[in-house]
C-alpha cells in the first residue's frame, strides 16, 4: 500500500527549520503536485533550484532524513516538471515519493483551510514549535484535521460484496465505505453504512487494518464482516451504481494495491482474506 515505504521511514514530527540546498519542495495545486519524471520514477524539485520562484515555505516532514517543505509557487511553471493528479500519483513510484506527495497534499489542504481563525475570522499565524495555526486575536488554535472513515469487506460464504460508485466513468469495484459520524464508533459506522448503501445486516465485524489516505484527508479503518440474514441488496442509487456478491474467480484483476480497498479485494481473490 502507498504508506508502506520500508526501508524508507517518514518522520512526521514538525520542526522549526528553514529549507536549504537539496531539501525537497512540494508545490501543490488542489489535489495535484508538481513532479519531475525520470527513469527512476517521480521526484520533487530541490530547494536550491527553485528558491527564487518560491514564496512562503513551511516544513512538512522528512523521509529517511531528507527534509520536505511545502512551497508557494510564484511562477506558473518550472521547466522539466508538471502537475500530476492524485489518481496518477497513487500508482507512481518510488513508493516513498508517492506517499510523501500524498501526505503533502493532505497538509496543503489543511493549511489552505486554516489561514483564518474559524472562530473570529481574523488572520491566523503558524506556531513556531509545533504544527498548529493559532489566532493572535482570540487565542483559537487549529491542528491538522484527519477525518476517520471505514471500509468493510463483507462476505457471504464464498462471495464478497463489491460495489461501484455512482457518477464515475470506468469505476473499479470498491468496498462499502463511509465517514464516521460524530458520536459513533467505527463498528457502528460499518453497520450504518451497510444498511444505508446496500440494505444488509452483518455480524462478526473484525478490525483488519488502517491506512492514512491523505488525498481526501482521511484515516481509513478497514474491517471484515459476515452477512447476517438475507443477502438481497437494496441499493442506494445516489451513492452506488452497482453492488453484487462475487466469487473470487468472478472478480477482475485489481490494477494495483495502493489502497486498503484494493489490497483487501486482491487478498480475497487470492483466498487470503480472513473473514471468520
Ligand atoms: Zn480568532
Amino acid at each position: 500500500m502507498i504508506h508502506e515505504i520500508m526501508p524508507e521511514v517518514m518522520d512526521n514530527q514538525y520542526r522549526d527549520r528553514r529549507p536549504e540546498g537539496d531539501d525537497r519542495v512540494l508545490f501543490v495545486r488542489g489535489r495535484e503536485i508538481l513532479v519531475r519524471e525520470g527513469t527512476d520514477g517521480i521526484s520533487y524539485p530541490l530547494y536550491r533550484d527553485v528558491k527564487e520562484r518560491t514564496g512562503r515555505i513551511v516544513y512538512l516532514f522528512s523521509v529517511s532524513g531528507h527534509p520536505y517543505f511545502l512551497g508557494e509557487l510564484l511562477t506558473s511553471e518550472i521547466g522539466g516538471t508538471r502537475f500530476m493528479g492524485w489518481e496518477q500519483l497513487r500508482d507512481a513510484g518510488p513508493r516513498a515519493e508517492a506517499f510523501a506527495g500524498m501526505t503533502g497534499i493532505h497538509l496543503y489542504q489543511w493549511y489552505q483551510s486554516a489561514q483564518f481563525c474559524g472562530r473570529c475570522g481574523k488572520k491566523a499565524v503558524h506556531h513556531g514549535k509545533e504544527r498548529m495555526m493559532y489566532c493572535p486575536s482570540c487565542g483559537h488554535v487549529m491542528f491538522p484535521r484527519i477525518a476517520p472513515a471505514v471500509i468493510v469487506a463483507v462476505t457471504d460464504g464464498e462471495r464478497l460484496l463489491l460495489t461501484k460508485y455512482a457518477g464515475r466513468e470506468n469505476a473499479h469495484f470498491a468496498l462499502v465505505a463511509g465517514f464516521v459520524e460524530v458520536g459513533e464508533t467505527a463498528e457502528e459506522c460499518v453497520r450504518r453504512e451497510l444498511l444505508e448503501e446496500v440494505g444488509i445486516h452483518v455480524r462478526d465485524i473484525r478490525y483488519y487494518g488502517s491506512q492514512p489516505w491523505g488525498f481526501a484527508g482521511n484515516l481509513m479503518l478497514a474491517y471484515t464482516a459476515r452477512l447476517d440474514g438475507a443477502h438481497a441488496i437494496d441499493l442506494d442509487r445516489h451513492e452506488l451504481s452497482e453492488a453484487a456478491w462475487l466469487l473470487p474467480e468472478e472478480i477482475p484483476e485489481i490494477p494495483d494495491h495502493s489502497s486498503l480497498t484494493r489490497e483487501m479485494i486482491r487478498r480475497f481473490r487470492e483466498g487470503r482474506l480472513y473473514c471468520h
